[in-house]
C-alpha cells in the first residue's frame, strides 16, 4: 500500500560540528530507509543555530541532500538572538527553511538551556510574530534538586539513576510554566519528547481550555520503560529519560484519544564509544530513531507488539494513525506546506528483525537490536 511519505519533526543531525557522531548525508540516508521524506533538525550543532549566520550555513549544506527535506529550527538561548530570529523570519528564502523555534527548559546536549527571562520573551516574540515555539520540558532545579537527594541518598552509578536524576514532576514543573507563557502571550506551543502521565493531563487540559499547544512523544518513551535499563544499559539513556511502565501505557492512551498529536523520534546519534564511558551516568543521553520508528509503528498496526517482552498498551492503532500523527499533525504544526503528492510504499506483511548493520545511521548501533517488526518500506 502508499502512504505518504513521513515527517519527522524532531532530529538532530549534528552537522555542524559533531560530525564523528552523524552528518547530514549518513542521517538523511536512514531517514530516507525509514520512509521519512521530511524532517525538522534542531539547533544545538556546533556553532549552534542561534544566529542568521549559523542558520543560513545549515541551510547551505541542506542543498547537497536531494531525497530527503531537511527543515531547521532556530535556537534561542541569549536575548540577542531574538534578534536573529527576526531576521530570519524577515527572510523569505530562509524563512521557508525554518519550521520555528527551539528553547531548552534544561540543559542537554551542546548546553542550550535558557534563563528565565529568556523563555518568557521567547515566548513573547514567537506570540508576536506567530511562529512555532517547540520546548524540551524539564525544570532544571528540580532535576538539579533531585539529583542531589538520589546522590546523598542512594548513591552509586548505575545508569538506571538517571531516571532517578530527572523525576517526572520535573517535566509537568516546566510543562505548566510554559503553556502559562503560552497562554499570557498567545504563542502556537509545541512540547517536546513528551514522556510522562502528568504531561499528558496537562497537555489534554490546555487543549481543552482552547490554547494553541501541541505535543510529541517518542517511540523510545512508547516502547521502553525503565524495565529496559538492564538490556539496554547507557543506550537507554536519554533526556527526557525513561519512565516507569505506568506512563508508557498513558501516553498511549493520549495516542488513542487525541492528546498526543505527534510522534517524532528525537534522533540523537551518538558513537558506541562515547556510550560506553566508563561512568555510565557521565554517558551522553539521546539514541537514534528515524529509520526504526516506521516499522515499530507498522507492527503495532498490524495487531502485534515489537518489544520481546513488553505487553500492547493500545487497543486500536492503524496506519491511518501513523499518517495523522507522522505526516498530516506535523505538516500542520510547523506548516511545513507538503501536499502528501510524495508517497511511499510499504509491504505491511514483511517480517523482519531489526538489526543496526542494515541501518544507515553512522553511529551503528539500535536500542531495538533483535526486535521482530511486521511492515516494511519497499
Ligand atoms: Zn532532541
Amino acid at each position: 500500500m502508499k502512504i505518504p511519505a513521513l515527517i519527522d519533526c524532531h532530529v538532530h543531525f549534528r552537522e555542524p560540528g559533531l560530525t564523528h557522531k552523524a552528518d547530514m548525508e549518513t542521517e538523511s540516508a536512514a531517514a530516507f530507509a525509514g520512509g521519512v521524506h521530511t524532517v525538522c533538525e534542531m539547533p544545538n550543532t556546533n556553532p549552534p543555530a542561534t544566529s542568521v549566520e549559523a542558520f543560513q550555513d545549515k541551510v547551505e549544506r541542506a542543498k547537497r541532500i536531494k531525497n530527503v527535506d531537511v527543515r531547521f529550527f532556530f535556537g534561542i538561548t541569549e536575548l540577542p538572538h531574538l534578534e536573529g530570529l527576526r531576521a530570519v523570519w524577515a527572510d523569505p528564502a530562509l524563512r521557508a527553511r525554518c519550521c520555528g523555534v527551539k528553547i531548552y527548559f534544561d540543559h542537554s546536549t551542546g548546553n542550550q538551556g535558557a534563563s528565565a527571562d529568556v523563555i518568557a520573551e521567547a515566548f513573547r516574540v514567537c506570540g508576536e510574530l506567530d511562529i512555532p515555539l517547540v520546548a524540551h520540558c524539564e525544570d532544571a532545579h528540580m532535576n538539579d534538586e533531585a539529583k542531589r537527594v538520589v546522590t546523598q541518598d542512594i548513591g552509586g552509578s548505575g545508569v538506571a539513576l538517571h531516571s532517578l536524576h530527572r523525576p517526572p514532576g520535573s517535566e509537568a514543573q516546566a510543562i505548566e510554566h510554559a503553556i502559562r507563557l503560552a497562554r499570557q502571550h498567545g504563542t502556537p506551543f509545541h512540547v517536546a519528547h513528551l514522556s510522562t502521565m502528568q504531561g499528558i493531563d496537562l497537555v489534554r487540559g490546555a487543549k481543552a481550555e482552547g490554547l494553541r499547544i501541541t505535543c510529541e512523544v517518542a517511540p523510545h518513551h512508547l516502547f521502553l520503560s525503565t524495565q529496559d535499563y538492564g538490556t539496554l544499559g547507557t543506550l537507554g539513556k536519554m533526556n527526557p529519560p525513561l519512565r516507569e511502565a505506568d506512563h508508557q501505557r498513558v501516553l498511549w492512551e493520549g495516542i488513542a484519544d487525541g492528546t498526543v498529536d505527534c510522534i517524532s523520534t528525537d534522533h540523537a546519534p551518538h558513537t558506541l564509544q562515547e556510550k560506553q564511558i566508563d561512568n555510565p551516568l557521565d554517558a551522553p543521553s539521546g539514541v537514534p530513531g528515524v529509520e526504526t520508528m516506521l516499522p515499530l509503528l507498522l507492527t503495532v498496526a498490524a495487531g502485534g507488539w515489537p518489544h520481546p517482552r513488553g505487553e500492547r498498551c493500545i487497543e486500536s492503532f492503524t496506519i491511518d494513525d501513523i499518517v495523522r500523527l507522522c505526516f498530516a499533525n506535523p505538516n500542520r504544526i510547523f506548516r511545513l506546506g507538503k501536499d502528501g503528492s510524495d508517497v511511499i510504499t510499504i509491504d505491511s506483511d514483511a517480517q523482519w528483525a531489526i538489526t543496526a548493520n542494515q541501518l544507515h545511521s553512522k553511529c551503528g548501533w539500535t536500542p531495538y537490536e533483535g526486535w521482530k517488526v511486521r511492515g516494511k518500506v519497499v
